[in-house]
C-alpha cells in the first residue's frame, strides 16, 4: 500500500511533539518584548522627542521632519539591539495578505558599509508594486505605488527584520489597501462622537473604536494537507465523504485540547504576546479540529493589525509543528465553518465606554443615544454592511443555514429590546423640571446586564452586553473591510443625529427633551432590523422580506451595494471612499470572487481527470478481472451478480462525474468570454458552481464504493481528527 493517501497518514504517525515553554512563567515579563512601543521609545529617545511623537499619534498631527529622523534613529538602535539587520514597510494590499519588502540597514558609504536608517525610509517607501490588486486605479504608466508610515501603530521584530505598520496608496493618492479607508472612517467617527459626547460630557476630546476579534480555524497535519491538491490549492477540499464520526456528540467544542495542538497553541501564543498582541483565551470549536484564538480587545487600528499579524504567526508556527491552519471560512462540507467575530465598542478618552449603560439618568441617555444611532446606522446601511462581508468562501456560511444569514438583523436581548419598545410608546414630558420626571416612565436600564452573548448564535450582529459583536465576517477576511464600513456608517449617523438634536434645540427645545424626541423617532424608523427569533428559520426569511430587509445571498449581487448612489454618498460625506476608490474596490472584489471560482474549477476538473476517474477504473478493472476469474472456473453468474453491480455503479458515477465536468469545462468557457467583470462573476456564480454539487456528489458515493487501498485522497475521517 504505497499510495500518497498512505504515506501521509504514516508520516502523521510519527509525529512527536515538541515541549513548549514560555520565555518567563509571567506573561508580564515577555509581553511586548519585540515591539518598540512607548517605554521603549522613552528609553530610546530624548524627552522631547518623546513627547512630541506622542503628540502626533494621540492628535493625528503630522510628524515633523526631525522627529522623524530622531524616531527613525532611536528604531534602528534598538532593532539592531534585538538582532534585526533589515528593515521593511508592512502594509495590507487588497489581497487579503500582508506585503512586505526587505531593505538592509546598511549602506555604503565613502568610509565603508555603515547601518544606516533615515527618518524619510521611516516615513515613505516606493515599493515595486505594480502587481497589487489596485481595480483599474494605477495603470502602467503611473504604476508607483506609496507606503506611509502609520505611527498609531507600533513597529515590531519579526524573524530579523523591523517591520513598520504602514498604509499603501497609489501616486495618485488614492488607497490601495485596508488601513487607509480604515483610518478615515475612525477620524470621522472620532469627529462625529465627540461632537455628541459634548451634549453630555465637556471633557470628552477624543473617541476611538475598540475590537476584539475572536479568530476560529482548522488545523490539519501537514502530510495530509499535502496530500489533498484541492486544500493546498483553494483552502478548502472540494470532495470527501463526510466522516461517520462529526460533530453530531457536540464532543468537541470546549472539549480538553488535543496534546498536539496544545502545544502549537501556547507556541504560537508566546510567539503573539511578544509582539504585544494580547492573546487571552483559547478553546475547541463546535467542529472535530476546529479551535478559536481571541485577544483582549485594543484600539481597533491595532486590532486589526494585530489579528493579521496573528494569523501570519499561526501559519508560520503552525508549520514547526507539521500543522496546516486552515483559515477558510468552510474547509470541510457538512460540518461547521469559521469566522471572525468582530466586538465592537467606542471608548472616549476619559475611559469610557459608549455601549455601556450607566448609573444615572444622565448616562443611560448618553448610552441610549449611541447605542440607538449604530442600530439606525446599521439600518439605513445593512446593504453596504453585508456587502463588506461577502467573498466567495463566505458564501458558504451566509444564507446557507449555518453561521448568520445573509440578512443583516441586529439581536438585543429582551431586556434592551423592552427598554426600547417602552421609550418608542412613552410619552416625553416637555414640562419636566426635575430630571427624573422628564420621562413618564422611562425605563430603567439594568447596569449589568444579562449575558445574551451565546442566546442567539444566529444573530449576525448581537449586542452582548456592553458592545456589539459582528459575527458574520469570515474567518479569512480582513476585518479592516467590515469595520471601516460600520464605523462610517455610525459616524455619517452620529452626525446626523447632531443635526437633528440641534434643530430642535434651535427651536428652543431643552437638551434632554431633544435628545430623546430624536431617540424615540430612530427607534420608531429603524425597528425593522431587531430581531430576537431564529435567524436561520424560514419563516424570518419571510417576515424580513415583508420588513423589506435586504437578503442577498450571493456575493457578486451583494457587492452591488457598494457602488449605489447611497452608499457613494456616505463614503464621500464620511470623506472615506472618493467614487473612483469605491468603484475600484467593487471591481477587485468581483475579480477575487470570479477567480477564485475559476480556480476552484479547474482544480475540480484536473482532480476528477487525473485521480478520482482513474483510482474508480482501477477498482472497476480489478473487479472485471475477478468476474472473469469466477466465469473461467465455471461458475455461475449469482456468484458474482455483487461484483457486476458495484461495476456499474462505478460506470454509472465514472459517467455521471465525466460529462458534468465537461459541461462545467464549457460553462466556463462562456463565463471565460464575458468582458465586464460582474458579469463574468455572476455566470460563474450561476453558471459553472452549480455543477459543483452535483460531480461532488458522485465522486463521494465513489469514494464510498472503491477499495480503500487504492483511493489516493485523505479521508475527512483522517483529515478531521488530529492524531
Ligand atoms: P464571548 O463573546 O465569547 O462571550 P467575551 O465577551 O468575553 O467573549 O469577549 C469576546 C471578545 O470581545 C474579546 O476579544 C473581548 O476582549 C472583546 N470585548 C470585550 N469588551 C469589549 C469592548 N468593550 N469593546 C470591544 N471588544 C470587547
Ligand atoms: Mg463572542
Amino acid at each position: 500500500m504505497s499510495n500518497i493517501r498512505f504515506n501521509a497518514l504514516q508520516t502523521v504517525l510519527s509525529r512527536t511533539i515538541p515541549e513548549i515553554k514560555p520565555p518567563s512563567p509571567k506573561i508580564s515579563d515577555f509581553f511586548g518584548a519585540n515591539v518598540f512601543d512607548k517605554k521603549k521609545m522613552k528609553q530610546y529617545l530624548s524627552t522631547e522627542a518623546y513627547e512630541s511623537i506622542i503628540e502626533s499619534i494621540e492628535q493625528g498631527v503630522p510628524i515633523e521632519r526631525e522627529v522623524a529622523d530622531q524616531v527613525a534613529s532611536a528604531m534602528k538602535a534598538w532593532a539592531i539591539s534585538k538582532d534585526a539587520t533589515h528593515y521593511t514597510h508592512w502594509f495590507q494590499p487588497l489581497t487579503g495578505t500582508t506585503a512586505e519588502k526587505h531593505d538592509a540597514f546598511f549602506e555604503m558609504t565613502a568610509d565603508g558599509a555603515m547601518e544606516k536608517f533615515s527618518g524619510n525610509a521611516l516615513a515613505q517607501q516606493e515599493p515595486d508594486a505594480s502587481s497589487f490588486p489596485s481595480g483599474g486605479i494605477r495603470n502602467t504608466f503611473e504604476a508607483r505605488g506609496y507606503t506611509a508610515w502609520d505611527p498609531s501603530s507600533p513597529a515590531f521584530i519579526m524573524g530579523r527584520t523591523l517591520c513598520i505598520p504602514t498604509v499603501f496608496v497609489s501616486y495618485t493618492g488614492e488607497a490601495l489597501d485596508y488601513k487607509a479607508p480604515l483610518l478615515k472612517a475612525l477620524h470621522a467617527l472620532d469627529k462625529a462622537a465627540v461632537d455628541i459626547c459634548q451634549y453630555f460630557d465637556k471633557s470628552i476630546e477624543k473617541v476611538h473604536a475598540s475590537l476584539g476579534i475572536e479568530q476560529e480555524y482548522f488545523l490539519v497535519d501537514l502530510a495530509l494537507f499535502n496530500a489533498r491538491p484541492d486544500l493546498y490549492l483553494t483552502g478548502r477540499t472540494l470532495f470527501g465523504h463526510m466522516s461517520a464520526k462529526n460533530q453530531q456528540l457536540e464532543d468537541h467544542y470546549f472539549g480538553s485540547i488535543p496534546t498536539r495542538v496544545y502545544a502549537f497553541m501556547q507556541d504560537f501564543e508566546n510567539e503573539a504576546l511578544q509582539l504585544g498582541i494580547p492573546v487571552k483565551t483559547r478553546h475547541n470549536e463546535v467542529a472535530p479540529s476546529q479551535f478559536e484564538c481571541a485577544p483582549i480587545f485594543e484600539e481597533i487600528n491595532l486590532a486589526i493589525d494585530h489579528n493579521q499579524l496573528l494569523t501570519d504567526i499561526m501559519d508560520r508556527v503552525g508549520k514547526r509543528h507539521n500543522f496546516k491552519v486552515l483559515l477558510h471560512e468552510k474547509p470541510y462540507a457538512g460540518v461547521n465553518g469559521s469566522g471572525k467575530h468582530n466586538n465592537w465598542s467606542m471608548v472616549t478618552n476619559t475611559g469610557k465606554n459608549l455601549l455601556s449603560p450607566g448609573k444615572t439618568p444622565k448616562s443611560n441617555l448618553m448610552f441610549l443615544t449611541f447605542f440607538v444611532n449604530t442600530i439606525k446606522a446599521v439600518y439605513e446601511h445593512a446593504d453596504i454592511l453585508r456587502a463588506s462581508i461577502a467573498s466567495v468562501n463566505n458564501d458558504h456560511r451566509l444564507g446557507a443555514n449555518e453561521a448568520p444569514p445573509a440578512i443583516i438583523s441586529i439581536f438585543l436581548g429582551s431586556q434592551l429590546s423592552d427598554v426600547l419598545d417602552e421609550i418608542e410608546t412613552s410619552r416625553i414630558s416637555k414640562k419636566a423640571k426635575v430630571e427624573a420626571l422628564l420621562w413618564q416612565g422611562i425605563p430603567k436600564i439594568p447596569q449589568i446586564l444579562q449575558d445574551n452573548t451565546d442566546r442567539n448564535r444566529t444573530s449576525p450582529f448581537a449586542f452582548t452586553g456592553n458592545k456589539f459583536e459582528l459575527r458574520a465576517v469570515g474567518s479569512s477576511a480582513n476585518s479592516a473591510n467590515p469595520m471601516t464600513i460600520l464605523n462610517l456608517i455610525v459616524a455619517d449617523q452620529l452626525k446626523k443625529f447632531k443635526v437633528d438634536v440641534d434643530k430642535l434645540l434651535k427651536k428652543g427645545e431643552k437638551k434632554d427633551v431633544a435628545l430623546l424626541t430624536i431617540i424615540k423617532r430612530y427607534i420608531k424608523e429603524s425597528k425593522a432590523i431587531r430581531f430576537e427569533g431564529n435567524g436561520y428559520s424560514e419563516e424570518w426569511e419571510k417576515l424580513a422580506a415583508e420588513r423589506d430587509l435586504p437578503n442577498i445571498k450571493t456575493t457578486p449581487k451583494a457587492l452591488d451595494a457598494l457602488i449605489t448612489e447611497k452608499a457613494q454618498n456616505v463614503f464621500e460625506t464620511t470623506g472615506v471612499f472618493s467614487r473612483r476608490e469605491a468603484h475600484a474596490r467593487h471591481e477587485i472584489l468581483l475579480d477575487d470572487f470570479y477567480k477564485k471560482l475559476q480556480i476552484e474549477a479547474r482544480v475540480m476538473g484536473e482532480l476528477v481527470n487525473s485521480v478520482i476517474i482513474p483510482a474508480g477504473i482501477t477498482y472497476q478493472s480489478k473487479l472485471v478481472e475477478n468476474v472473469r476469474g469466477l466465469k473461467e472456473i465455471g461458475l455461475d453468474e449469482s456468484t458474482y451478480s455483487a461484483q457486476v453491480d458495484i461495476i456499474k455503479r462505478i460506470a454509472d458515477h465514472i459517467n455521471f462525474i465525466k460529462t458534468n465536468t465537461e459541461e462545467m469545462v464549457e460553462e466556463r468557457k462562456k463565463a471565460n468570454a464575458i468582458d465586464d467583470t460582474r458579469e463574468k462573476a455572476i455566470a460563474y456564480d450561476e453558471k459553472v458552481k452549480p455543477y459543483f454539487d452535483g460531480i461532488r456528489y458522485h465522486v463521494d458515493k465513489l469514494e464510498q464504493l472503491v477499495d480503500d487501498s487504492l483511493w489516493p485522497l485523505p479521508k475527512f475521517r483522517e483529515l478531521l481528527f488530529i492524531k
